[in-house]
């Protein structure tokens, strides 16, 4: 079972999938029990209680149109109550935007304590998400929209396959929406191509491979590699998303296509942003020309 903090599983983690983490709980001081009920002469056990960490402010995906990104999320005080963390039970626990205050998350978690601690002493407590309102995981980013573009639904499926560990489906949506977002993703690494001179044998064959319907057929025929500005960590990305989907679904098990889904979905949107990035620093590059030009005359 893999090891992963109270953020990942929030925003990242599956539906279904257990978990280990540590370390998102804050003991409160030992507290005297009070009750109306309390009968004169009886004095209650003290108890301790024990609350996820309101200082722990995870970092999620805002929709709202103010935010449209990732912001720090805080928890409500209603499910900042104490849990009840003796045996296995589900909790539930609401976040709500720091930023526009508008956008919250409900989240079900089934929490079982775990017998062993973390380096620092805390206790391991294995979790699965079991609830998540709104259902879907990470959102698209704005930029990584473009590419997606009319296949936006689709890829909103993978999404949520990929959220409830649904491996093979989650790989299905993707391949599709990239198969169909083929000439989109090609046009756009041409409109970066065509900034700068020499690359003529380059948009010639993206313009080539167009011909082809599946994406992995497409890249086979381009057999120049993507400038650097391109490059993800010193990788092609065409040929990151090609390894990816061409591993195919036949050969593997669930959780490999649900990891190859994940990959596909990172380096898209790595790759949107390199593309947005080269885009915009030819504009500011082409502005300041501009201007320059302009105090010359
Ligand atoms: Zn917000």
């Amino acid at each position: 079972m893999s090891q992963v903090t109270f953020n990942q599983l929030l925003d990242d983690v599956p539906l279904y999938t257990p978990v280990e983490v540590s370390g998102f709980l804050c003991d409160d001081t030992v507290k005297q029990q009070t009750s109306s009920f309390t009968p004169a002469g009886y004095t209650p056990a003290p108890f301790k209680t024990t609350r996820v960490s309101g200082t722990l402010k995870p970092s999620l995906y805002c929709g709202s149109d103010g935010c449209n990104n990732y912001t720090y999320f805080e928890i409500l005080t209603t499910s900042e109550q104490h849990l009840i963390l003796a045996n296995t039970a589900i909790h539930r626990l609401a976040y709500r935007c720091c930023n526009c205050e508008q956008k919250s998350y409900e989240f079900y978690l089934e929490i079982t304590p775990s017998v062993s601690g973390d380096a620092d002493n805390n206790t391991i407590f294995k979790i699965q998400k079991v609830g998540q309102q709104p259902r879907h995981g990470k959102a698209i980013p704005k930029k990584a929209s473009k590419l997606i573009g009319k296949e936006r639904n689709l890829f909103f499926k993978g999404s949520i396959s990929e959220n409830q560990g649904m491996g093979i489906g989650a790989f299905s949506y993707y391949r599709r929406v990239i198969d169909s977002q083929k000439d989109k993703i090609f046009d756009e690494i041409i409109k970066v191509l065509n900034l700068t001179t020499g690359n003529e044998v380059l948009i010639q064959e993206l313009t080539d491979a167009k011909a082809e319907t599946q994406f992995t057929k497409a890249v086979d025929k381009i057999k120049t590699a993507l400038p650097d500005g391109l490059k993800i960590s010193g990788y092609d990305p065409l040929k990151l998303l090609y390894q990816a989907l061409s591993e195919g679904l036949h050969n593997h098990t669930d959780e490999e296509c649900l990891e190859n889904a994940h990959d596909i979905k990172l380096v898209l949107f790595q790759f949107s942003e390199r593309l947005d990035s080269a885009l915009k620093d030819d504009a500011e590059l082409s502005s300041a020309i501009n201007r320059l030009a302009r105090k010359g005359k």
